[in-house]
C-alpha cells in the first residue's frame, strides 16, 4: 500500500511548468515546519498500487509533479516515481531543498526556506533547475545575493514567488529587488488566482 496525502489533477500554477495540466502526488511528512505552510503533511491515505494507477490513467496527460511535505525524504517517493515513469509520465518534483534528489525526475524546483536557513543540499544545487524563493514577511533580500552568487553548475532560473497571503506588501520590494538584480525573475501562483488547487 502507498501512503499518500492526497493525488489530484489540475494545472500546475506556478514556475517553469505553469499552465499544464498535471497529477499532483502530494507525500507526507516534512522535516521543516515553514509558519505558512499550507499542507497538512502528517494525515495521508492509504491506497493500493492499482488504485494509484487507475487514478494517474484518469486523464490522458502524462506530467506530474511530485510534492509534499517533503518528498524527497519520503521511503514511497522512489516507488511512486518508478509506477509513474512505468505509464510514460513526465514528472517534475517540488522540493525544499534539504535533502538529495532521487533519480527518475526530470525537472526539479528548489525551494530553500527560511526554517533551514535556506540551505541547498549539495545534490539539490547540482541537480536543480529552478530555484523558487517564497517571499514572506519580514524576509530578508540578503539570502539572494547568496543563492545568486552560488557556483551553478547549470542555467538554472531564479525566481521570487510572493506569499500570497502576504502580496501586497511584497511586489514593491520584489520590483525594487529584480530591477537590481534582473537574473530573477518573478513567479505567480496563478492557481490560486483562477480559483483552482
Ligand atoms: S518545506 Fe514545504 S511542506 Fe515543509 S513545512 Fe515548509 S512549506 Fe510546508
Amino acid at each position: 500500500m502507498l501512503r499518500i496525502v492526497e493525488m489530484f489533477w489540475t494545472f500546475q500554477g506556478e514556475g517553469s511548468h505553469a499552465g499544464r495540466r498535471a497529477l499532483f502526488v502530494r507525500m507526507p511528512f516534512c522535516n521543516l515546519s515553514c509558519s505558512w505552510c499550507d499542507t497538512s503533511f502528517n494525515h495521508y491515505t492509504k491506497i493500493s498500487e492499482e488504485e494509484f494507477l487507475f487514478f494517474a490513467q484518469q486523464e490522458p496527460t502524462r506530467f506530474a509533479v511530485l510534492t509534499g511535505g517533503e518528498p524527497m525524504l519520503n521511503k514511497q517517493s522512489p516507488r511512486v516515481v518508478e509506477l509513474l515513469r512505468g505509464l510514460g509520465f513526465e514528472i517534475a518534483t517540488e522540493t525544499n531543498g534539504t535533502a538529495a534528489i532521487i533519480d527518475g525526475l526530470s525537472f526539479v524546483t528548489v525551494s530553500p526556506k527560511r526554517d533551514a536557513q535556506y540551505k541547498i543540499h549539495a545534490d539539490a544545487a547540482l541537480k536543480a533547475n529552478e530555484i523558487k524563493v517564497v517571499v514572506d514577511e519580514g524576509f530578508d533580500f540578503q539570502v539572494l545575493k547568496d543563492i545568486q552568487e552560488q557556483d551553478w553548475t547549470r542555467n538554472v532560473r531564479l525566481s521570487l514567488s510572493p506569499e500570497f497571503g502576504n502580496f501586497k506588501n511584497s511586489i514593491p520590494m520584489i520590483e525594487q529587488f529584480i530591477k537590481e538584480n534582473p537574473r530573477w525573475r518573478v513567479s505567480l501562483q496563478t492557481h490560486k488566482w483562477i480559483g483552482v488547487r
